[in-house]
Parts: structure tokens; C-alpha cells; sequence
């Protein structure tokens, strides 16, 4: 059956508080004229579609997201158009047999966010509906002779025994839906749980820890598994960034830059086709790309035709930087001037970024065929390297060589130096000429 997405941008969630979400506080003010106007875009656009799925944060039962006169247009135009089978999603309180008796004709499927099945933890989420206000939806719906689609979110903050949760609350949903989707919980940013995310208080299931957990429900035909339902990159919002600006243990494993080095290794994939890593230092002026340094690194890179084969990572008390990521927060936001370096705080960053090394490449590894580096022989970063290769056992090397690196280690700024930017090109040019 052919199927398109619609997603609608209209009016504010009417509860906008549950706890994991940050699409509550989304406010897209639309008029009911731009509202019929955005669907007759999309309809006409529309090319044989059987299956339609409206998706907004939200309900759209809700008469002050979708007006009556909106909702009947909706209605009219997928009549006129044979679509068969339309799904949308609503909270149930706007759940109502006048309103769905609109769609008859249609196969129509309701998507409510259950999360889970228990009243407890829906409280402390901020649901702001009970099972039985779930089941009172349930029961009109399927008395209309339509269909029920819960959607349940897998490892809820609050949750004692997730593997426990999850089979009751599946069994409970499989007994009042027709279909159902698991969703792997990841922090909205917006929402309270990112917050508690930053804090410690809860984490996300890497994709493996997720697919375990939900691997025995995979077979039910009549439920679907849904691992990453946006893309999640850690995006902070403005309200709780800080300056990281300075030198010591805060500035080193400061939570900001911990839960990115998590993000990093249980979530990030390095990009396709980028097999050779190129770890580079960071730089003082930011973006990393912006810096002189960094500049005349870039020149050379892209002198060679294949240079996107190249994945550039920056090694930083921020921890592993891959270049993509530069420019967002807290890569941005922070300053460590090596001036300030106390004999401890480089003992400290050498353990601390041997460690994020060997896990990233723990988790990495096998994207690569290749690793170097351009690092100075005296920086900590090599030397924590140098220690991660030797724990993990993995092979690299360093495109500036020893002889050039001896011959002009006095001198200031060496990366940006001609010698050794000669040995950056030659180096490159046999490892991927
Ligand atoms: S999860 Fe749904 S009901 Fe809850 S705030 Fe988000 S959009 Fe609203």
C-alpha cells in the first residue's frame, strides 16, 4: 500500500507538559485559510497514495489546532482523493464518536502516546491522563469501528525494572490496540528530561541496548519498533549554555562535554565512506576551521581529489571533536589556555582523553582503515594516543614526521610551519593518493 507522511504544523499541544517532550512548547500560529491552503499544496502534490499519516505534536482532534471546518476539509479532500486508510494522532480527552463518525468511509487509525501502562509513572511523567482515561478513548474508537495505534516509550525516566515495564506495558496495550510502536526514549532538547539527562539522572539506550530489550516483540505483526524517531544530535538550548572558558578538572570532564563524549560513542556513527581518520589538536580560535592552524590543514586536505575519504576528528579538553560538530555547542563555547597547564591538569588530560580515544575507537574502529595524526610529538594529546593505541592495540601514525618534528620543535606554532605541512601532503599522498 503506497504511503505519504504529512506533517502538520498547527496551533500548540493544548497540554504541552508531559516531562520527555519538546515539541510541547512548539507554537506554529496558523489560520484556518493557510491551514486549507497548506492541505490543497499537499494534495496536490499527492500521487496515488492509499495510506496517509498526519503527524504533529499534539492532537488533531483538537478544534483549536485543526478547526471543525478544517478537519471536514481534511476529511473531504482524502475522500476525493481514494485515500483508504488515514491515520492521525490525538490525546484521548478530544477523542469523541461525533468527531471520528466524520471519517466513516475511511479506515481511520488513532496514534495516542500511552508511553506506559502505569499510573504512577505516568503521573511523575506529566502525562495528564490515566489508564482509564486511555481506555474510555479506546472504547469509543473501536465502537466507531476504528482502529487504536499506542505508542510506547521504552526506558521512562522513573521506571525501576525497564525490561519488567515493557512486558506489562505491551500486554496491557496489545488488549486495547490494534497496532502498537515501540519508541526508544531519546532527550528532546526543550524538554525536562534533557535536563535530567545533562544532571545524570537518566540516560539513553544506545541502539544495540534498545533492540535487546525489545528483540522478543519484534515477530508480533502487530507491533512496530521505532529506534531513533528524530534525529538526535545533542542540541542545547540557549538558556543552558555555559562559558567553559578556562583550565582544571571542571573544565575537563565538565558534564556539557561528558554526555557529547557519550553521545559520541553509544550513538554517533562516523559518516560513510570516511575510512581514515585524521585525528588533528584543537585550536583557540573556534570554530576549529576558523584558526590559522586549522586553515592551512584544510588546504592541503582538500588538494587531494579524494579528501572526503579523510573523517577529521580534533582531539580537546571538550574531549573528541568530529569536525561536522565544530560549530555546535559546547565545541564552540570553551577555551583552555595550555599557558595555565599545571603539571597535574596534563597528567589529568592525558588519562581522561587516552580514555575518550580508546572508547570512541572501541565503538569505531572497524569505520576506519586507516588512523593518523598531525600532533606535535610533546602535546598531551599524542601522548594519550599513544597510550590508547597501546591499550587497545591499534596501529597508527603520526603525518608529522620525527626528523621534521626534531628539526623545528623550538621554533613556535610548528603545525602551521611549511615543514611541516610538506609532511602533512606527502604523508597523505600515500595513504590515499
Ligand atoms: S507528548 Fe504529546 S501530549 Fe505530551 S506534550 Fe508532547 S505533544 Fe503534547
Amino acid at each position: 500500500m503506497s504511503e505519504r507522511i504529512l506533517i502538520l504544523k498547527s496551533g500548540k499541544c493544548a497540554w504541552a507538559r508531559c516531562l520527555f517532550c519538546g515539541y510541547g512548547s512548539i507554537h506554529t500560529e496558523v489560520g484556518k485559510e493557510d491551514l486549507i491552503r497548506k492541505f490543497d499544496k499537499f494534495f496536490r502534490n499527492l500521487d496515488k497514495t492509499e495510506n496517509l499519516k498526519v503527524f504533529g505534536s499534539g492532537s488533531f482532534l483538537d478544534e483549536k489546532q485543526v478547526p471543525k471546518e478544517v478537519r471536514r476539509y481534511f476529511i473531504e479532500k482524502c475522500r476525493q482523493m481514494g485515500i483508504k486508510k488515514v491515520t492521525i494522532e490525538s490525546r484521548p480527552e478530544f477523542i469523541t464518536t461525533e468527531k471520528l463518525k466524520e471519517f466513516d468511509g475511511i479506515d481511520l487509525e488513532i496514534g495516542i502516546g500511552l508511553e506506559v501502562a502505569d499510573d504512577k509513572i505516568l503521573k511523575r511523567i506529566n502525562k495528564g491522563f490515566s489508564l482509564k482515561d486511555y481506555e474510555r478513548a479506546v472504547d469509543i474508537i473501536h465502537k466507531c469501528n476504528k482502529k487504536v495505534r499506542t505508542y510506547l516509550l521504552v526506558n521512562l525516566p522513573f521506571v525501576r525494572d525497564i525490561e519488567k515495564s515493557l512486558e506489562d506495558s505491551v500486554r496491557y496495550a496489545l488488549k486495547f490496540s490494534d497496532s502498537i510502536v515501540l519508541i526508544n526514549l531519546l532527550p528532546h532538547h526543550n524538554s525536562k528530561l534533557f535536563k535530567m539527562w545533562l544532571r545524570g539522572e537518566w540516560n539513553f539506550l544506545s541502539r544495540d541496548e534498545f533492540y535487546k530489550l525489545v528483540k522478543k516483540f519484534a515477530k508480533n505483526p502487530k507491533i512496530e519498533i521505532d529506534v531513533e524517531t528524530f534525529k538526535f544530535i545533542p542540541k542545547f538550548p540557549l538558556e543552558l549554555r555555559e562559558n567553559l572558558s578556562g583550565v582544571g578538572e571542571e573544565f575537563l570532564t565538565h558534564r556539557h562535554f561528558e554526555v557529547w563524549q557519550d553521545y559520541l560513542q553509544r550513538w554517533y556513527c562516523p559518516p560513510r565512506k570516511r575510512d581514515i581518520l585524521l585525528l588533528l589538536p584543537c585550536s583557540h580560535k573556534k570554530p576549529y576551521s576558523k584558526s590559522k592552524t586549522h586553515k592551512k590543514i584544510l588546504r592541503i586536505l582538500k588538494k587531494f581529489k579524494n579528501y572526503r575519504r579523510i573523517h577529521q576528528v580534533m582531539v580537546s579538553n571538550a574531549g573528541l571533536v568530529p569536525r561536522e560538530f565544530e560549530n555546535l555547542y559546547p565545541f564552540n563555547s570553551y577555551d583552555w589556555d595550555e599557558k595555565r597547564e599545571t603539571h597535574e591538569i596534563k597528567k589529568r588530560y592525558i588519562e581522561i582523553t587516552a580514555e575518550r580515544i580508546e572508547r570512541y575507537l572501541s565503538a569505531h574502529k572497524k569505520s576506519y582503515k586507516r588512523i593518523l595524526c598531525f600532533l606535535r610529538y610533546d602535546s598531551e594529546s599524542y601522548k594519550a594516543l599513544k597510550i590508547a593505541s597501546q591499550r587497545l592495540g591499534f596501529e597508527f601514525r603520526n603525518l608529522l614526521s620525527k626528523e621534521t618534528y626534531n628539526r623545528i620543535k623550538s621554533r613556535g606554532r610548528i603545525l602551521q610551519t611549511e615543514d611541516a605541512l610538506n609532511d602533512l601532503y606527502n604523508g597523505l599522498k600515500n595513504e590515499i593518493a
